[in-house]
């Protein structure tokens, strides 16, 4: 086949890529739920797997041509099932949102009752907002944080628990700062007879890496997606007990998608493969020991954390005590400016809208894999302070700035063109 030559090439797109790797490599990027994946992760990703179609599970396609797609997919399975030390896994969903509406669509119905984390409060879209199919499809109640302490309240949702009657219970958060312990979950799940799905997307790298509680002894199912703190390839997974393989794999296909994207599973496989070395446990600690020094640093230069601090990978700061003017918008834009990367997230019981919101989320994943530390931590918050407080002074946002291109430049991300 003849490929478009040099002069035809797309060079609208690639040059924004190349714009792209600039961006991600000169500023830093605070994101909670984003990381910077391997190149092998993107040479898989990149791969002829693209171009194969492979509707079905190993040994049992409706194509033919896929005995390499099968070892492909079946190294991936059974990688993350030693990596979680589940009885099951589905490899194939294409988000981490995929993988949740398979859940549910497997083991509920629609209109059935399922009790999980208020949006506002820290849950995910995909746990019943009313604006999500899973709100829509299926009748969520909603529990939330303690209004003192702005933890989760086992005694307020065994209360919702029994009142309710759910048939499952989702555990799991989007933006919530604390260890979740599983066992709680279970035993309320099992006093009123409910399905326990845990929603691991946020920490899987923590909980891979021995840096959180693993709930897969605990859970009927855990569902997780693979670009965030496990560092692989944009994508979702499912891991269940022996009872609840069948139901899953068939929601996931036929139930919710067509051909799995199998460019992607090699690319989990890829990344499962690199969780699982003892370099992976101390990425894990370190991203925690950054959270912690950055989240201290911090409340140093007068903000406040919410729930006081954070066990994970991040934190969610209340700007009010450190400027009552100052909304989470506005700083995600300032910062931005500022070379720094994050977004504005809602406080629990926050006066102002999610769209204008009175806190920003921070988190540590992308700086630890380019090998920031405890010194870099205490930096980057003074340099979030001083953009702040400077916010109407281009000339000191842009002296920032410089700050962080240096600061980057030391810690490069992909040494070679990725
Ligand atoms: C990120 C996230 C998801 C959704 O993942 P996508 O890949 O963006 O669809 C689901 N649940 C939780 C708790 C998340 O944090």
């Amino acid at each position: 086949m003849p490929w478009p030559s040099e002069t035809q090439r797309d060079t609208e797109v690639f040059a924004l890529i190349d714009k792209e790797r600039e961006r991600q490599s000169t500023g830093l990027q605070l994101i909670a739920s984003e990381n910077f994946t391997s190149p092998d992760v993107m040479e898989a990703t990149g791969s002829v797997l693209t171009n194969k179609y492979a509707e079905g599970y190993p040994g049992k396609r409706y194509y033919g041509g896929n005995a390499v797609v099968d070892d492909i997919e079946a190294i991936a399975i059974d990688r993350v099932k030693k990596l979680f030390g589940a009885d099951h896994a589905n490899v194939q969903p294409h988000s981490g949102a995929s993988a949740n509406m398979a859940v549910y669509l497997g083991l509920i119905k629609p209109g059935d009752t399922v009790l999980g984390l208020s949006l506002d409060h820290g849950g995910h879209l995909t746990h019943g907002s009313p604006v999500n199919a899973s709100g829509i499809l299926y009748n969520f109640q909603s529990f939330r944080v303690g209004a003192t302490d702005e933890r989760l309240d086992f005694d307020q949702i065994r209360d919702l628990a029994i009142k309710h009657k759910p048939k499952m219970i989702v555990a799991g958060t989007t933006s919530y700062p604390r260890r979740l312990e599983p066992q709680p979950f279970r035993a309320i799940a099992d006093e009123v007879g409910a399905l326990m799905m845990f929603d691991i997307a946020h920490i899987a790298g923590l909980v891979a890496g021995g840096a959180h509680p693993n709930p897969v002894p605990y859970a009927d199912v855990v569902t997780f997606t693979t670009h965030k703190t496990l560092r692989g390839p944009r994508g979702g997974c499912i891991l269940t007990t022996a009872a609840h393989a069948a139901a899953i794999d068939k929601a996931v296909f036929p139930g919710s998608q067509g051909g799995p994207l199998e460019h992607a599973v090699a690319a989990k496989a890829v990344a499962f493969h690199e969780a699982m070395q003892p370099s992976f446990k101390n990425y894990a600690q370190q991203i925690v020991k950054n959270a912690a020094a950055l989240a201290e640093a911090l409340s140093k230069q007068g903000f406040r954390l919410v729930s006081g601090g954070t066990d994970t990978h991040m934190m969610v700061v209340d700007l009010q005590p450190f400027d009552a003017e100052l909304t989470g918008k506005e700083s995600q834009l300032v910062l931005d400016e500022a070379g720094i990367t994050l977004n504005k997230n809602n406080i629990p019981n926050d006066p102002r809208s999610p769209f204008v919101t009175s806190g920003v989320r921070i988190g540590t994943p992308s700086v630890t894999t380019q090998g920031m530390k405890e010194p870099e931590m205490a930096l980057i918050a003074e340099y979030i302070a001083t953009t702040l407080r400077n916010r109407a002074n281009p000339a000191a946002v842009a002296e920032v700035r410089a700050k962080i291109a240096s600061l980057c430049a030391k810690f490069p991300v992909y040494t070679k063109r990725a």
